[in-house]
């Protein structure tokens, strides 16, 4: 049977991460409000705007519903705002923000400056025999992180892709490059697809 895989679609990234995992065989719904959960095996959370996603996690009721959810092991992948959703610590994020602390890092939000705030690199990945195209846009950066962090892939000494338990993270965009290697790396490590 093919995989549910929820899409956190509150705002952001959330298209092209569907076409990934469309790609990779599963079935993806969009998530906007608590009912969307039922019968998701999996979810990710894309990149956009950390700060507003948090907001409408707050006004959807989907925050505590997604809470008890991780809490219960539900496999699930944050991309940039989406690492920063799950990250343990949020530096300079805004005073009302919240995360779900589902991965023991602390992540500075547009940590990697104003000057370069964006840029492309290629990474490799633990595991990986090719590299793996990495699109950074603001993204958040790991500042410290936990001895229960697996780190997959770092960019200058720096965490950019871990993973701990059914938690799994990238600072960058893996949705965006076609390249779908994360994608299925993620429902199989948690043998779903
Ligand atoms: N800087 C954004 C935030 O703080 C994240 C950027 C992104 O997801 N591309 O939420």
């Amino acid at each position: 049977m093919q995989a549910l895989v929820g899409v956190l679609a509150l705002q952001g990234a959330f298209a092209a991460h569907e076409a990934a995992l469309t790609e990779v065989g599963a079935t993806t719904r969009q998530v906007r409000t608590p009912a969307d959960l039922a019968g998701v095996q999996a979810l990710v959370m894309p990149g956009g705007e950390s700060t507003t996603m948090s907001r409408l996690l707050e006004t959807s009721g989907l925050f505590d519903e997604i809470r008890a959810r991780l809490v219960d092991g539900m496999p699930v992948f944050g991309t940039c705002a989406g690492m920063i959703l799950l990250a343990a610590d949020v530096l300079d994020g805004r005073p009302d923000q919240r995360s779900f602390a589902a991965i023991d890092i602390a992540v500075r939000r547009n940590g990697y400056g104003r000057q370069i705030d964006s840029f492309e690199t290629d990474l490799t990945v633990e595991g990986e025999e090719l590299p793996f195209h990495g699109v950074f846009i603001r993204a958040p950066k790991v500042e410290t992180f936990g001895p229960e962090v697996h780190v997959l892939a770092s960019h200058e000494g720096v965490p950019v892709l871990a993973r701990q338990g059914n938690v799994m993270v990238a600072s960058f965009h893996p949705e965006l490059t076609g390249d779908a290697r994360l994608h299925r790396r993620f429902l199989q490590h948690h043998d779903i697809n």
